[in-house]
């Protein structure tokens, strides 16, 4: 046990995960995303570790981590101590032979700094000897127990592209479904898939599942004759992804009537491969690291590509998985690529990507105290409104008191300006519709004269 001393006599003994402990202790996974996280639970536990995600969040969870963390925190790190602390309580796990993990991103926002939140909370609610696994890829903390090997990053990448290959498959279906359930029903049987393919499957079998994916969702009849206002939602990763965190907003746009985008979690991950580089280019810090990251990035691409072939024979008009490079070449217009911290310019450029793949609805979902999103989310919005005029963005705050009065009729007044936006693009089409066929009747007229 190693020791890390505060302020006066206050004390943190950090409990070291040993190699012992790999064989027979369970690592609690706190909630974040899901449908990516149900499939990572089952990644780490095919590489050896007895993982079990926390699925459950409730009022109960938030006033946890009021209870143990400061409330001028950020509302993530609130949920996410809260939620670690509450299974402790629950008496479901033996406390010795426990551990958390948690990540840490290396950067400048609070997600580097968690670690330390939940250790304090840990001690303050007499759990101090439960150790905390940071999972990291930038050489910050390490334990003898935990290794990232390259099996494990393999995986993690690969539930990475099912995970956003299902989300895209979920909600595209299931706002046209003919069907009502269908969707949900195939998508449940894919996840099951999905985790026995991470567990044990060959690079060819994972490429043609993605396929096998893809043409199932296929299959699926919609109704696409009444077209739905398409509504992207961005913000801070736990609470754009945490249906808990973010008041359930993707269920309300549905019933609102839209058809729900959720970006990937692929291009967060491009994104946090990028910050070495940019460092690199703008401070000159570190070529070698710079040039593996532009190999990582590559090699994302390259396990992406079957996914991009897939969704591009579809005629549904799914989104497609990001250009890391063409974002950040657009999103230099409006802020500076320096601007790492939190989701950094990678937030700004998700709007922009929604605006080019035609969905001008964006919620931009704000949490609680966090300054860095704060810029780079409500910061630019006035900025991408006057580059692109058919933005129709709104910022939503979400935190332990918000109202969800006032969320839910931010969210209602984006979909009537969406709907009264859609309605009027839908009669200039007809218009211009009508125009193209009289001149059609035109010219085969005027052939006929000319034949006679
Ligand atoms: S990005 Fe914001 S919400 Fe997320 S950990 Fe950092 S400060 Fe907290």
């Amino acid at each position: 046990m190693s020791s890390e001393k505060g302020l006066g006599n206050y004390e943190i003994h950090k409990k070291i995960f040993t190699k012992d402990m790999r064989k027979d202790y369970t690592i609690l996974i706190p909630q974040m995303a899901p449908i990516h996280f149900e499939l990572m639970e089952a990644a780490v536990r095919s590489c050896g570790y007895n993982a079990v995600l926390l699925r459950e969040c409730t009022q109960k969870t938030v006033e946890t981590g009021l209870k143990y963390v400061n409330n001028d925190a950020c509302y993530p790190s609130i949920l996410v101590t809260g939620q670690m602390i509450e299974a402790l309580q629950s008496g479901k796990y033996d406390l010795n032979k426990t551990a958390l993990i948690i990540s840490q991103t290396g950067g400048g926002c609070r997600a580097t700094n968690y670690i330390g939140f939940i250790r304090k909370a840990l001690k303050d609610a007499g759990f101090e000897n439960i150790p905390v696994i940071s999972f990291n890829i930038v050489g910050m903390e390490k334990m003898p127990g935990f290794k990232i090997t390259i099996p494990l990053v393999d995986k993690l990448l690969k539930m990475v592209v099912y995970g956003d290959l299902l989300q895209k498959l979920l909600t595209k279906n299931r706002a046209y479904e003919v069907h009502k359930g269908e969707t949900q029903k195939l998508f449940d049987t894919w996840m099951d898939k999905c985790k026995k393919l991470l567990t044990k499957s060959t690079n060819k079998e994972f490429k043609q599942s993605i396929y096998d994916m893809v043409a199932d969702f296929e299959k699926i009849e919609l109704d696409t004759s009444t077209p739905k206002p398409r509504v992207g939602i961005v913000g801070e990763v736990l609470i754009k992804y945490h249906p808990f965190g973010n008041n359930h907003v993707a269920e309300l746009l549905e019933k609102e009537g839209a058809e729900v985008i959720l970006p990937d979690f692929m291009g967060f991950v491009k994104f946090m491969c990028t910050h070495k580089i940019t460092f690199n280019t703008l401070l000159n810090t570190n070529k070698t690291s710079s040039k593996l990251m532009k190999i990582a990035i590559k090699l994302i691409d390259i396990l992406e590509k079957d996914e991009k072939i897939a969704l591009a024979n579809s005629k549904k008009g799914y989104l497609p998985p990001c250009d890391i490079w063409h974002l950040e070449d657009k999103v230099k217009d409006i802020l500076s690529i320096g601007n790492q911290t939190g989701e950094g310019w990678f937030l700004t450029a998700e709007m922009i990507e929604y605006i080019e793949h035609d969905i001008p609805n964006i919620i931009c979902v704000q949490p609680f105290a966090c300054l860095p999103n704060h810029v780079v989310g409500k910061g630019v919005i006035k900025a991408i409104r006057e580059k692109y005029s058919e933005a129709n963005i709104s910022p939503v705050d979400y935190d332990p008191g918000a109202s969800e009065t006032n969320q839910t009729n931010r969210i209602k007044l984006l979909m009537t300006v969406a709907k009264d936006n859609l309605a009027m693009k839908l009669k200039e089409k007809q218009a211009i519709d009508r125009e193209n066929e009289a001149d059609d009747v035109e010219k085969v007229k005027n052939a006929d004269k000319l034949k006679t």
